[in-house]
């Protein structure tokens, strides 16, 4: 990068804070994302304060120079991955936390992880009850540009649930507040759709292409003490479908649940069952992995026992294995998605949301593209919310074996055209979706033009969509 540019960053955040060394940019040149290619920057530069990001920013429209936002660098599509010569901001050093105990909220600068909040919040005995499983890395501001989901997300829904407002840095400097914080005069956050329509949704799940965000202000909830962890065994599809179904019906403090096919299961476990202590088992075609959680000691007694009592009546029985689920959740770095990287696995990811009603036919569709192209792989997910179910389903390949990984690449397009016939939608700017959805042109078209007017040198991003 053109060393007028790197002296006028320095200007603003001090020299230590910017770097070009090129041990410094092969570090920002990748990402969690294994199944990407690395791209190295121009320059690092890691501001400590919101006007010093609208100060880099303005920098980076007068050189407009393609800046890429990067928190915590665990998002695993090649989101954080940067533009060839391009800015890449870290915004780890924003690590303020304030807490509002009156308004049950809590604001946190970008640099906040999720395993640092949950540690400060424990001392007032709240928390925030959507937990990725990379909390101990992941930003909750990273979080909420890709609008993640997590643990805890089978009751409370994506992170976009828990957010009342947000700073955020637009492209060309200006700063703005949503929420009610819009108001200085607030005594915090306490309500997210103040002064008309929704900016916050704006900047949920848009990858950094609208703006920066500078700090988040969540829902903070009393802390749970209460869980039960069991696993449920069913023989067919549609009644562990039904039984995902019954238990939001009833109104079941289900904080996660997980359908797992016998054979993945008994994949997974042949690498696993060690580290998470699970006992061996002939596991059932389907086996759901939940755990309840409760507030209060009584509710979570009448929850696990009509959850036992559904799934009887739908022909399943309690397998009574509770060391998976207790691993899902106690142990969150303890995850498939670590223990994939222990085993030097490679794979492409391919979230999407489905209903649970439709669970099988993502099912039936990642199977017949991982036939179709020979492929191995896995498929995973849990339920999220009022009424969806977050697939992660991965594909695998040797690194070794380029031929292959272009296959999965191909095998990937085809998976996200085929199940957005089947009624899944993405819940965030993926550019597979983008790129290969030709039924989404029309939002996509407003996304843009919206992008032209808040970013008209396209600094912000523009990986994600391209030429613009
Ligand atoms: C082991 C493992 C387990 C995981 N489990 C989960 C899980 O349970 N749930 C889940 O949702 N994800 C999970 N992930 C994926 C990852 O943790 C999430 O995508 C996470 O939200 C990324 O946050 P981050 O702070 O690392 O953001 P980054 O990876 O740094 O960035 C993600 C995207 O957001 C943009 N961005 C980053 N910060 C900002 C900002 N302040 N303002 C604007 N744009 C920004 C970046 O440009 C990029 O496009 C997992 C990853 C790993 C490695």
């Amino acid at each position: 990068m053109d060393q007028k540019v790197v002296d006028e960053l320095a200007r603003i955040v001090g020299d230590e804070f910017v770097s070009t060394r090129d041990d410094v940019l092969l570090t920002y040149s990748a990402s969690a994302s294994i199944g990407y290619d690395s791209v190295r920057p121009g320059a690092i530069v890691r501001p400590g304060s919101t006007q010093e990001v609208a100060d880099i920013l303005t920098v980076a429209n007068k050189y407009k120079i393609p800046v890429t936002p990067r928190s915590g660098g665990s998002s695993l599509q090649g989101e954080a991955i940067p533009r060839p010569d391009g800015l890449v901001i870290e915004l780890l050093r924003l690590k303020d936390i304030t807490v509002f105990e009156d308004l049950r909220s809590v604001r946190v600068g970008a640099g906040i992880t999720f395993g640092r909040l949950d540690k400060f919040l424990n001392q007032y005995d709240l928390w925030v009850p959507v937990y990725p499983e990379s909390a101990l890395v992941c930003t909750l501001a990273g979080n909420v540009a890709v609008n993640g989901a997590g643990p805890g997300s089978s009751t409370y829904g994506c992170i976009a649930e828990m957010v009342l407002g947000l700073e955020v840095v637009l492209p060309d400097g200006t700063i703005i507040q949503t929420g009610t914080e819009g108001n200085p005069n607030a005594p915090g956050p306490f309500l997210r759709y103040a002064f008309g329509p929704d900016l916050t949704g704006l900047f949920i799940g848009s990858l950094g292409i609208l703006g920066i965000i500078t700090s988040v202000s969540v829902k903070a909830f009393k802390k749970m003490h209460h869980f039960h962890y069991e696993t449920y065994g069913f023989d067919r599809a549609e009644q562990t479908e039904k039984f995902l179904m019954d238990l939001k019906q009833n109104e079941i403090g289900v904080l996660f649940a997980s359908i797992y096919e016998g054979e993945i299961l008994s994949f997974f476990m042949d690498m696993v069952e060690v580290e998470f202590g699970i006992p061996k088992h002939e596991w059932p075609p389907f086996t759901i992995s939940a755990i309840l959680g409760r507030v209060r000691e009584d509710q979570l007694k009448s929850d696990t026992e009509l959850t036992k009592r559904i799934c009887e009546e739908l022909g399943g029985h309690v397998i009574g294995i509770s060391e998976l689920p207790r691993g899902e959740w106690d142990k969150r770095m303890w995850t498939f998605a670590r223990t994939s990287y222990l085993h030097g696995w490679h794979w492409r990811i391919l979230y999407h949301h489905q209903t649970p009603s439709n669970w099988h036919r993502s099912i039936e569709e990642i199977w017949a593209v991982m036939d179709k192209y020979g492929l191995l792989g896995h498929t995973a997910g849990f339920l999220t919310g009022h009424g969806s179910y977050n697939f992660y389903p991965h594909l695998y390949f040797d690194p070794q074996d380029r031929e292959e990984e272009m296959k999965v690449r191909e095998a990937h397009k085809e998976l996200a055209q085929r199940l957005f016939k089947t009624g899944a939608v993405p819940f965030k700017l993926a550019p597979y979706w983008i790129e290969d959805v030709e039924e989404m042109k029309d939002y996509l078209n407003l996304i843009k033009t919206l992008k032209r007017v808040m970013d008209p040198n396209n600094i912000m991003n523009p990986g994600i969509f391209g030429e613009m």
